[in-house]
């Protein structure tokens, strides 16, 4: 069972549910939900691990909400790089934003199944980029 070789902890709540003796009943933590701030559109939702050089992730409920929502979904895959965390400070200080990270992302909200990830790889400055062409390219429905 699943719950028993979870790695890292959620909250409280999915703790709670995670241990309930009973398979039937299943939840999700929905990882991200990136938005626009001028009028709470969606951009996208993402489901977001470490990076362990892994090819599968289970996606279902992440897509079904996005094809739900009719938005897009990414699995996003993070890599910390090792830095002292003095570096990490002075990184976001310099740029506004920790540049100490690597990505490998894949869009998923088209997909019927949890494989043909197509990855993408990005550095932190890549990733901070493409977060604001979404910005860039937004049309507001409040204009
Ligand atoms: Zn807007």
């Amino acid at each position: 069972m699943s719950r028993f070789n979870y790695f890292g902890k959620g909250d409280e709540y999915s703790e709670f549910h995670r241990y309930i003796m009973d398979d039937r009943l299943k939840m999700i933590d929905l990882d991200c939900v990136e938005y626009q701030p001028c009028c709470n559109e969606i951009i996208f939702i993402g489901e977001t691990a470490r990076d362990k050089g892994q090819t599968y992730k289970n996606t279902t409920m992440t897509r079904k909400i996005a094809q739900g929502l009719k938005c897009r979904a990414y699995l996003i895959f993070y890599l910390p790089i090792a830095k002292p965390q003095s570096l990490i400070d002075e990184g976001i200080k310099e740029l506004g934003y920790n540049p100490y990270i690597s990505f490998r992302i894949a869009r998923i909200d088209h997909l019927n199944s949890n494989s043909n990830y197509e990855f993408e790889h990005y550095t932190a400055e890549e990733w901070v980029s493409k977060l604001i062409e979404f910005r860039i390219r937004h049309h507001c429905v409040k204009d």
